[in-house]
């Protein structure tokens, strides 16, 4: 058997070498490291893909989020709401800004941001909701974009993990994750579902105006050169990075698929488990979406994340790890609870939900290569602990 691994980059590489290999080639021989053509085609590239107006590649899914709140304009004291089981990078850069991050409890089921929670949390100083669509699953963008519109309100998505995801609306039309609120961020890190081989990231809109604005961010505050109208940042997609993703971005939807089917491997082995809860998928579009194996296309699995409901998730982790089955918590710490981000206003009875999950989710691998030998040995080695 392959080794198996979180997340195996070498083997998808192997697959698109000749690919990848010829478009970074080809920025070697123009020497046209920043900014090169390369950068602008693969943007184009990716606005086709999502059908939005603007993309403006950035150096960071983290630098996409802070660039994103700064072109709205956002003002030190705004409130920003955001989920609390998430990865830092978002309630990170609502802090560096000075605005203040407003965490709040996340649904059971689907992970993402819950919509009571949200209610409640709405005060006269809120500015911005950051929903983020957590392991791959779009979180409730018809609320969102309905209390948003009430409180007239920004909606940011830090859609870091679910490119390629649609999401479905109540009236069935649908769009692309990313493309849904005012602006949407993305990540190009390595393991994430659309990886360049370095750092990389990326912000979405349809608005005209506010795209201008952050192209200007994203280059020192410059409209026109060495006229410095704003206060900016130096964040770029380098050109070998945007070489690499451009040779990808025509396999993304077909890596969807991969995961899917990962996923739909592992929901089978587990759906009857009475220790295992097995990943909800929630959407619109049809009601076979929650069945295990039909194709949902809000949801491309960033993680596969099960719920031991037994009290021995710590110990299945350890036995995966002794048995070579990697596998991670996703995420072991409430944000509300790391030392950076404590806030006297919060309450733990205001965050009952992800004070549980902290303690009962495990990732297991997932990726575009996992092949039938290696799932079944690690869902049979899972079954096995846990009887
Ligand atoms: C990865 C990630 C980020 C940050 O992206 P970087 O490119 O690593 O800066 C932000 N938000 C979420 C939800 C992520 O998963």
């Amino acid at each position: 058997m392959k080794k198996i691994q979180m997340v195996d980059l070498q083997s998808q590489y192997q697959q698109i070498k000749e690919t990848v290999d010829t478009s970074i080639q080809e920025v070697l021989n123009s020497s046209a490291y920043i900014n090169g053509p390369l950068v602008k085609e693969f943007q184009k590239d990716l606005e086709d893909y999502l059908d939005v107006k603007h993309v403006i590649p950035c150096a960071n899914g983290t630098d996409a989020l802070q660039i994103a709140m700064m072109g709205l304009g956002l003002k030190q004291g705004d409130e920003v709401i955001t989920a609390d089981f998430t990865f830092a990078a978002t309630v990170e850069v609502i802090a560096l800004l000075k605005l203040t991050p407003v965490l709040v409890d996340v649904e059971a089921d689907t992970f993402n941001i819950d919509i009571e929670a949200l209610k409640k949390a709405i005060t006269p100083k809120t500015k911005a909701i950051v929903p983020v669509h957590l392991f791959g699953q779009v979180a409730n963008m018809d609320a969102v974009l309905e209390i948003a519109a009430a409180h007239n309100l920004f909606v940011i998505e830090d859609n870091a993990q679910a490119i390629g995801a649609d999401y479905t609306f109540k009236d069935g039309s649908q769009k692309k994750a990313g493309t849904i609120g005012n602006v949407g961020t993305t990540s190009f890190f390595p393991s994430k579902n659309l990886g360049c081989y370095g750092d990389g990231g990326a912000i979405f809109t349809n608005d005209d105006d506010l795209a201008h604005t952050i192209r200007g961010i994203v280059n020192h505050g410059m409209y026109e050169r060495y006229y410095h109208d704003v206060v900016g940042v130096n964040s770029r997609l380098d050109s070998v990075q945007a070489a690499v993703l451009k040779a990808k971005l025509p396999k993304l939807d077909s890596y969807c698929d991969a995961r899917r089917n990962a996923a739909c491997f592992y929901n089978k082995a587990f759906a009857n488990n009475p220790n295992i809860i097995i990943p909800t998928v929630k959407s619109n579009k049809t009601e076979n979406c929650n069945s295990i194996c039909d194709v949902c296309d809000c949801h491309v699995y960033h993680q596969y994340t099960l719920q031991i409901t037994n009290g021995k998730r710590d110990e299945l982790h350890k036995h995966l790890l002794a048995e070579d089955i990697p596998n991670a918590i996703y995420y072991p710490v409430a944000l509300h609870s790391q030392k950076a981000y404590q806030d006297e206003r919060y309450n733990e009875e205001d965050f009952p939900v992800t004070n549980s999950l902290i303690k009962t989710v495990i990732s297991l691998p997932m990726h575009t290569e996992l092949d039938e030998e290696q799932l079944t040995f690690i869902t049979e080695t899972i079954i096995n602990f846990l009887n």
